[in-house]
């Protein structure tokens, strides 16, 4: 979020579009409003109405302007990120290990076995723990019949996931 002023200075820079003076005063309020609510930060809004003018020759609605924040968010997001962070190495993501469960098109989460080397440490030792008990669970039970399968006897794997890092001064707030 930005101030109402804030907003208000970088809508004023669509008067270069071609039909910014048919908009009503109501029409810019609302431009500005929804410019101030969707910026994370000025630099933001800026970049944003920016990338607008490069483009384009009209005014733009408010779900345009929504779009173009989303698209300068999408763009710089290693900007947003420290380069020298260790959890994420500044990309901005850490892999997550997760315990789930399938389902029907999906997973459950079942537990979260934490990012970065600790999530590896946990994942690797539930691999190697779900190995033995496996073993020990096939040299218990007869061979399928030809063309069976053995039932899965534990249903719970090993997912990876991105998660956002909270490194980045671009990330707190809204988002
Ligand atoms: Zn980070």
């Amino acid at each position: 979020m930005i101030s109402f002023d804030q907003a208000a200075d970088q809508i004023a820079r669509l008067d270069a579009t071609d039909n910014y003076h048919w908009k009503t005063e109501q029409a810019i309020e609302e431009l500005t409003t929804c410019l101030m609510r969707n910026s994370t930060d000025e630099a933001e809004a800026r970049r944003a109405i920016s990338s607008w003018l490069s483009a384009q020759r009209e005014c733009p609605t408010p779900a345009d302007l929504i779009a173009a924040l989303a698209e300068v968010r999408e763009a710089a997001p290693a900007a947003q990120h420290s380069p020298t962070c260790k959890k994420c190495l500044g990309t901005g993501f850490q892999l997550v290990h997760q315990l789930a469960t399938p389902t029907i098109g999906g997973a459950t989460l079942v537990q979260d076995l934490g990012s970065g080397n600790d999530g590896w440490k946990a994942a690797d030792a539930f691999r190697d723990q779900w190995d033995i008990e496996h073993k020990a669970w096939i040299a218990n039970h007869p061979k399928p019949e030809k063309g069976q399968y053995y039932k899965p006897e534990r249903r719970q794997y090993v997912a990876e996931a991105a998660r956002r890092c909270d490194c980045g001064a671009g990330t707190k707030g809204k988002r």
